[in-house]
């Protein structure tokens, strides 16, 4: 029986890429950490938590004694361990968040024992690439334009385009100008969606703005609706998604499965996109996706983390029906320069699924020491 020896987190920063957000990412803040799951036969999992790395260490404390010496070769009962026994400590956040990345480690580590990818643990292999969309902020048209040109020629086919100036201008015709710049630099075939980014504090729009702007992404062929309106704003989410002539998508900062069920049940969104590396890991994600079939509603996860939550995002999209996509960050370090063997296009845009035991992918030791002061801690037990 392989047990958990001990359980490491390593912030990343120094390049950490900016969010859109109006308090902005700094490169020097922490907001994404690598976790290390060492257990006593040898095998280290990985696993991504975004959220500051101060936060994840006082997690790790917290738990230690629930996860101190237990099976390494049990994700989802572990995990559910954690996730019960800290229903009073702030459950929902940081412990969540935490959780997450020890999650994504124990399926690593339970795919590297078995000598099989987790994709294929999960229940089956649907689809062995899949479409990555790369997801740029948003920025005056002339910029936006420059913005995605240089992914397009490395291969990307579908785009996101997010947060910036959109919606907070007060212009609409400078938000249409950037969709429209992005729509064109993008080319007629692209998938293109648009991202509101209302996530971000003071959003200073309400239901009218986003009826209204989801009648001219139609326009532009924009594929889906992102962060509208207020993350908790429930009941205009139900108004929206039936007024609007795009799909409607969110759900990037809810946490736990149960805070997605109001919004299945209450129709008040077309695609669910919990974060891998925040609700709870791939267990609970999972979970969230088949509830949302359940219901007819698609999930896409939001992977805006690092190369790991990529690829936990890979496994994910090959053990579930109708997941063809996968976000991208367009030039994060934190994507780009973590993995041994880089994450490459293929000829048709599209990114093959890892199929190696685990999540299929190895970090690089000299390129994590890099970006994180902890790396030693990553690799060493
Ligand atoms: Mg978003």
């Amino acid at each position: 029986m392989l047990r958990i020896r001990s359980i490491v987190a390593a912030p990343l920063s120094g390049e950490s890429p900016k969010g859109g957000w109006s308090a902005e990412i700094r490169p020097e803040d922490s907001v994404h950490t690598l976790i290390a799951v060492h257990t006593d036969g040898g095998i280290t999992g990985f696993g991504s938590v975004f959220t500051n790395g101060g936060l994840v260490e006082a997690a790790l404390k917290v738990l230690e004694p629930l996860w101190a010496g237990e099976s390494a070769l049990e994700p989802e009962r572990v995990s559910e361990k954690l996730h019960q026994n800290t229903f009073w400590m702030g459950r929902g956040g940081t412990l969540t968040h935490t959780i997450s990345g020890i999650d994504i480690a124990l399926w690593d580590i339970l795919g590297k024992a078995l000598g099989q990818p987790v994709g294929r643990l999960l229940g089956g292999t649907w689809r062995r690439r899949a479409l990555p969309y790369c997801s740029l902020l948003m920025d005056e048209p002339a910029r936006m334009r420059d913005a995605i040109l240089p992914f397009r020629e490395a291969g990307f086919r579908a785009f996101k385009i997010g947060w910036g100036p959109f919606g907070r201008s007060g212009h609409r015709r400078l938000d249409e100008a950037i969709v429209a710049a992005a729509r064109d630099a993008a080319g007629a075939e692209a998938r293109l969606f648009v991202d509101a980014g209302a996530s971000d504090a003071f959003w200073p729009n309400g239901l009218n703005w986003a009826v209204n702007t989801a009648r001219m992404l139609a326009e532009h062929g924009v594929g889906w609706f992102e962060e509208p309106l207020p993350p908790d704003a429930l009941a205009d989410y139900a108004d929206l998604r039936r007024a609007a002539p795009v799909p409607i998508a969110g759900g990037e900062v809810l946490t736990r499965r149960q805070a997605f069920l109001p919004f299945l049940e209450g129709r008040a969104l077309d695609i669910v996109q919990p974060d891998v590396t925040k609700v709870g890991g791939i267990s609970e994600q999972r979970r969230i996706a088949w509830m949302a079939e359940a219901f007819g509603v698609a999930y896409v996860g939001h992977g805006w983390n690092t190369a790991i939550g990529l690829a936990a995002d890979l496994q994910l999209a090959a053990a579930l029906p109708g997941v063809e996509l996968v976000e991208y960050i367009g030039g994060s370090s934190y994507v780009d320069g973590l993995l041994a063997d880089p994450f490459r296009l293929d000829p048709d845009g599209l990114l093959a699924i890892p199929d190696a035991p685990g999540l299929g992918v190895a970090l690089d030791p000299e390129a994590v020491a890099r970006l994180t002061p902890a790396a030693a801690r990553l690799f060493a037990p």
